[in-house]
């Protein structure tokens, strides 16, 4: 999961990078409203994390011109305690969800956790594909009750895939979920991790459909 953090205050916007990447998500940064609008508008996020008061562009504005465009990831401002009309105008123009400052990292990364499931057709917060279960919130994969040992870019994979189970997803999209922009991309890398988590968790349930990309179903289902 890819998420954009879009805040001004540099040591916010600092803490929340850390967090989300311990967390386990690529994360890219943007500091004022332009640069934000560019990146939710070029690139492919599972959420954005969106302050409304930001230079160059407001929050509000960068919103509504994402929406306008079409762009329909899972936004969650970030809105100063005091000022309900802020939420009024963050959702109205397009705010799924939203957290008043100075806010506790964990109520942001729960929050965050649930509009990326729903977003993805998911209400609970465990995630079943045959004997797999996604522990969204620690962040962890069972195999039939066993947790399994994975490195952050496999369960980084791995997550990805449970959200978008039966889906057929290409080496492109992966790619473009699973790493950050600055990461230097090479599809080989996803191949071979895709290699490595398919014989964690059992060869039957990741098919590669050649030339389309890679499919994660329950043993025996499509
Ligand atoms: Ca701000």
């Amino acid at each position: 999961m890819r998420i954009l953090v879009v805040e001004d205050d540099r040591e916010l916007n600092r803490q929340l990078c850390e967090a989300l990447e311990q967390a386990g998500y690529a994360v890219d940064t943007a500091l004022d409203g332009e640069e934000g609008h560019f990146l939710g508008d070029t690139e492919p996020y599972d959420a954005v994390i969106l302050d409304l008061g930001l230079p160059l562009k407001d929050g509000v504005t960068v919103l509504r011109e994402w929406r306008a465009a079409g762009r329909d990831m899972p936004v969650l401002i970030l809105t100063a305690r005091d000022r309900w009309s802020d939420k009024v105008a963050g959702f109205d123009a397009g705010a799924d969800d939203y957290v008043a400052k100075p806010f506790h990292m964990a109520e942001l990364l729960a929050r965050l956790r649930a509009l990326i499931r729903r977003a993805s057709g998911h209400a609970s917060s465990e995630i079943t594909c045959g004997p797999l279960v996604l522990d969204t919130a620690g962040a962890r994969v069972f195999k039939d009750g066993v947790p399994l040992r994975l490195t952050p870019m496999e369960y980084r994979l791995l997550a990805y895939l449970m959200h978008h189970q039966g889906e057929v997803v290409s080496r492109t999209r992966l790619t473009e979920h699973l790493y950050d922009q600055d990461f230097d991309r090479d599809s080989n890398t996803i191949e071979v991790m895709v290699g490595r988590v398919r014989k964690k968790i059992g060869k039957d349930m990741l098919q590669t459909v050649r030339g389309l990309g890679y499919r994660l179903s329950p043993p025996g289902g499509e």
